[in-house]
């Protein structure tokens, strides 16, 4: 068995998790028996995956997907954008022992990527532990009518987050009122 891989990057503690115990804790519920996946109004059905097509997924979220563009130090060397949802709204379907994970700084992030083909097709962030980032790159396009970018700024990530919807996007919202009282709230 591989043991964990501790690099420095750029004054932060960086590690590669390698063990099957630790890609399915980062994976938490979503390698369990997930019953039905939690859909909201203007949910549509999106498939999505990796490259190489070892990594797929079902996520529900809207036809026009709001994506995160953030500055972060990993996030602007990969050109990460991603959309968070709760993470009963998505599925891995296949490739749980095809992703490895790479973690630094406060190890929050959990950054899944396909040892194959290197692609990150989501990820958990820092900003919603309990959800999932989705790259909007990596899903199916058909179902894909429209992708807002907004700029997260995590240069200066502690000071952004206290002001910032997003941690909210992970949560779930019932019904047509709540749903729509969280999008106000996210204006
Ligand atoms: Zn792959």
């Amino acid at each position: 068995m591989a043991a964990n891989v501790t690099l420095n990057s750029g004054g932060h503690q960086a590690k590669i998790l390698m063990t099957g115990a630790e890609i399915a804790n980062a994976l938490e519920a979503t390698t369990d028996a997930t019953p039905d996946l939690v859909s909201t109004d203007n949910d549509v059905v999106h498939t999505g995956g990796c490259h190489c097509g070892a990594v797929q997924f079902v996520v529900m979220a809207p036809p026009v997907l709001q994506a995160v563009d953030c500055n972060c130090s990993i996030c602007f060397k990969k050109q990460n954008r991603h959309f968070i949802v709760p993470k009963s709204k998505f599925k891995l379907m296949q490739g749980e022992d095809s992703l490895t994970c790479y973690t630094f700084n406060t190890h929050q992030a959990k950054h899944l990527f396909c040892k194959t083909c290197g692609v990150q097709s989501f990820y958990t962030p820092r900003s919603n532990p309990d959800g999932y980032g989705v790259m909007p790159h990596c899903l199916d396009q058909v179902t894909v009518e429209h992708i807002v970018v907004e700029t997260f700024d995590g240069q200066n990530w502690e000071q952004t987050i206290q002001t910032s919807s997003i941690p909210t996007r992970s949560k779930v919202t019932q019904g047509k009122g709540d749903t729509k009282e969280a999008e106000k709230s996210n204006q």
